[in-house]
């Protein structure tokens, strides 16, 4: 990825007026967790979700530990920048979702020389250090959006498939097992690819520009369309409803949002792949906690091991979970997750 020279916040302190480390959020030799978020705009979860629900179960395991959040809004540059104020502020573990899964590798040799433990959350660091890696069975999320595709394109259909941003690692492994399980098809002639394409950043705005390709491309013969996630699905529906083809065509998508709920409601989006993003926050909540607070991780918190090129890092991994219109009273609603209320008037 292209590193962008930020000019802003130049040197230390810059944003935040904490002069030399002390007062302020996470002083210098106070206990303190950064939890460095990716964007604001590829997915609600990260601020209506990730965040409250870190925020809150860090609270509740040691309330005498300050959690200092930054947002890079999608630039790697800018994660390194808050990755390292926290370090110099004093933050004792990084629990970092990457703008980068590859850059961020600088910022984890970075943690690891000041002796700041690193838990990649949600997306995967590549080749570097990390201590801990908490998310889902990502290959499993997109081969649950492609058999969804498999079993509901006619024979001989064409699919679309709106892949997320290439330089997130977890878009790779999406794209993996939907191909997985698509590609025999694909060989086979039971099916058939008509476009293709990563979408940088996963901005909704790049994805419906791809959709409009490639329905201009087909001539408006597209059978199914794979979208990566909610956000990607929104944006596909747009173009489809441009052509008169929302509705008709099965859309997938990935984190249960109240707008990708509200569109299977209304029959545009057929189905979402819900994480249980509560789970995963507090995962890796009481992981930082434990680190912070010296006492041993428990060994029921880390079930698997997954290598980053680096080394075998010790993980948690969660189950994703399919929803459609016929099962959403039975999951998301169930678990509170959200509510019909939500999922009527998404904000
Ligand atoms: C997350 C998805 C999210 C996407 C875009 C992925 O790394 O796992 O839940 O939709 O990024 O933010």
């Amino acid at each position: 990825a292209a590193m962008t020279l930020a000019t802003a916040c130049g040197s230390s302190g810059g944003g935040n007026g904490t002069s030399n480390g002390s007062g302020g959020s996470g002083s210098k030799g106070g206990k303190m967790i950064a939890l460095l978020l990716p964007d604001t705009t590829s997915s609600a979860r990260y601020e209506t979700q990730d965040k409250p629900d870190f925020e809150k179960e860090v609270k509740a395991l040691d309330p005498s530990i300050t959690v200092d959040y930054e947002n890079a809004q999608g630039s790697d540059s800018t994660q390194q920048q808050q990755a390292e104020a926290a370090i110099t502020n004093g933050a004792q573990v990084l629990v970092i979702d990457p703008v980068d899964s590859q850059s961020a590798a600088t910022i984890v040799n970075e943690a690891n020389q000041a002796g700041v433990k690193v838990i990649s959350y949600d997306r995967m660091i590549e080749n570097a250090k990390v201590d801990y890696y908490v998310s889902f069975d990502n290959e499993e999320v997109g081969k649950l959006q492609g058999e969804y595709i498999a079993q509901h394109t006619p024979k001989g259909g064409t699919v679309v498939m709106i892949d997320g941003a290439q330089t997130d690692n977890n878009a790779l492994q999406f794209a993996q097992g939907a191909h997985a399980v698509l590609d025999p098809l694909f060989k086979s002639g039971q099916l058939r690819k008509g476009y293709e394409s990563y979408t940088p950043n996963w901005d909704p705005s790049n994805g419906q520009r791809e959709m409009e390709a490639a329905l201009t491309k087909l001539n408006n013969k597209v059978n199914a369309v794979l979208a990566a996630n909610d956000g990607l699905a929104g944006a596909v529906i747009q173009a489809l409803a441009a052509q008169g083809l929302a509705g008709k065509v099965p859309v997938t998508g990935q984190d249960a949002t109240d707008a990708g709920l509200h569109d299977i409601m209304q029959g545009t989006q057929s189905m979402t792949v819900y994480k249980a993003v509560p789970k995963e926050a507090k995962l890796a909540a009481e992981l930082a906690v434990d680190i912070v607070d010296n006492k041993p991780i428990p060994s029921s918190l880390v079930n698997t091991k997954v290598n980053n090129g680096a080394e075998d890092v010790p993980a948690a991994l969660l189950q994703p979970v399919v929803v459609t219109k016929q099962n959403i009273q039975s999951t998301v609603i169930k678990d509170g997750f959200t509510t019909m209320q939500k999922i009527e008037h998404p904000s």
